[in-house]
């Protein structure tokens, strides 16, 4: 099969083998290039096919050399139609890691659910050594979730809270600077999106394990959440994905104090902006990401999912003098591109920006060149002509 690029808006419904393949082999020899990380070597990751859970899954195979399980949810190719991009990323890197001496396993399956937990456990107990895990990433984006126990559907929505957000956005596509009007949020979407979005599910994990002692002494996990500047906050971080963020701040603390008995810890990683399915449907951040990343690349301070990974394990979760949060229990991954002259340089732009001149003022290629990335295409070391088995 000839394997083209579909898409419609932020969703891309074909990915490619060998373009996954090459996208892990490359975030493998970055890690491979900055060198072992010192740290234990047991790591379960909860969404660990794409974005920053893939990313962070490679951190921790190649960096600390452990053996991960990989928890995520995605579609297989057959022989009509391709898989998604988080399959063959999840082949691609069983591959890679099976070939150079990783123990790599990997369940596809609704993280959500208590049989994926029970199941991921009883493979903790079987198949790492000793039974146990040192780390948890937990890395999961997605629209909706089945509650475990009422099996009632909640859906995520991204939308402003108690005002009507107004503000510029961009069909990435096109080129198109445009206002966008969003409505805000009713109580009943609000309590969905953080209970999709919110910590209520890293909880569960965390006694799923607890219950089966496979949590190791000096465990530590960590979530993802993203605050970023003023001109996304109503969207974002005052929106109701920024009420699930809170809420997963607010299980952090619990999940800390769960964890003080096995000297223990948890924290909420405030991660860089990055092109990946999850922020693409977000409105207004794809005009502020190609922003950021042309004032980023600029700078020289830019940086990918795997940069912030290896990071993030290099120099705060396992860094000799602790992993330095605030006093929120936060890791602030995000410090560059929060730093005052990349966000002035920022607004600069983002007031003078239209579809006219935002070619030259922002970096949209490379959002662009990123988000078919995302999928496999657009690399230059494909050959997206050969004839590839979805399979
Ligand atoms: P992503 O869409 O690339 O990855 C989501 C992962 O979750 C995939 O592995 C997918 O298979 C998995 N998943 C979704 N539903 C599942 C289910 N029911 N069961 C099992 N697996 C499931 O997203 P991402 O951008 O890497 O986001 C990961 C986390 O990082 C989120 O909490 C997000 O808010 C946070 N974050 C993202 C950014 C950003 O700019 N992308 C910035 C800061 C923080």
């Amino acid at each position: 099969m000839i394997i083209r690029p579909k898409y419609r808006g932020f969703i891309c419904t074909t990915a490619h083998p060998a373009g996954c393949e090459n996208n892990v082999r490359q975030q493998i020899d970055y890690v491979k290039s900055k060198g072992r990380i010192k740290g234990p070597a047991r790591v379960l990751v909860v969404g660990s096919s794409t974005g920053y859970g893939l990313a962070a899954r490679i951190a921790a195979a190649y960096g600390l050399g452990a053996r991960t399980v990989g928890v995520f949810f995605e579609r297989p190719g057959d022989a009509g139609k391709p898989g998604s991009a988080g399959w063959y990323n999840n082949r691609a890197f069983e591959n890679f890691a099976r070939g150079d001496g990783l123990f790599a396993k990997s369940l596809n399956g609704d993280a959500f659910s208590k049989e994926v937990k029970r199941d991921v456990v009883q493979w903790i107990q079987e198949e790492m050594p000793g039974g146990q895990i040192d780390l948890l990433i937990y890395s999961l984006a997605s629209p909706r979730r089945a509650d475990p126990e009422t099996g009632q559907i909640y859906n995520s929505v991204i939308k402003p809270v108690g005002q009507v957000f107004r503000g510029k956005t961009v069909d990435f596509h096109k080129g198109t600077v445009s206002e966008v009007s969003i409505e805000p949020a009713d109580e009943k979407e609000i309590g969905e999106t953080v209970a999709v979005m919110g910590g209520a599910d890293w909880r569960l994990w965390i006694e799923a394990a607890l219950a089966a002692h496979v949590l190791a002494d000096g465990f530590l996990t960590a979530a993802f959440s993203y605050l970023g500047p003023a001109q996304t906050h109503a969207i974002y971080k005052d929106g109701t994905i920024g009420m699930a963020k809170r809420d997963l701040e607010r299980k952090s603390a619990e999940i800390r104090e769960r964890l003080a008995p096995l000297g223990g810890n948890a924290f909420v990683s405030v991660n860089k902006a990055v092109v990946t399915q999850a922020s693409a449907a977000i409105p207004v951040v794809p005009l502020y990401m190609s922003i950021l990343y042309k004032v980023m690349k600029e700078n020289h301070t830019h940086e990918g999912c795997v940069e912030q990974m290896y990071r993030l394990f290099h120099d705060r979760l396992y860094h000799p003098a602790g992993a330095a949060a605030d006093d929120r229990g936060r890791i602030r991954m995000d410090d560059l591109e929060l730093r005052p002259d990349a966000q002035l340089r920022v607004h600069e732009i983002w007031e003078r920006v239209d579809s006219g001149n935002i070619a030259e003022l922002a970096d949209l290629e490379g959002y662009r060149k990123d988000f078919f990335n995302l999928f496999g295409f657009g690399r230059d070391d494909v050959d997206y002509e050969a004839d590839v088995s979805p399979v």
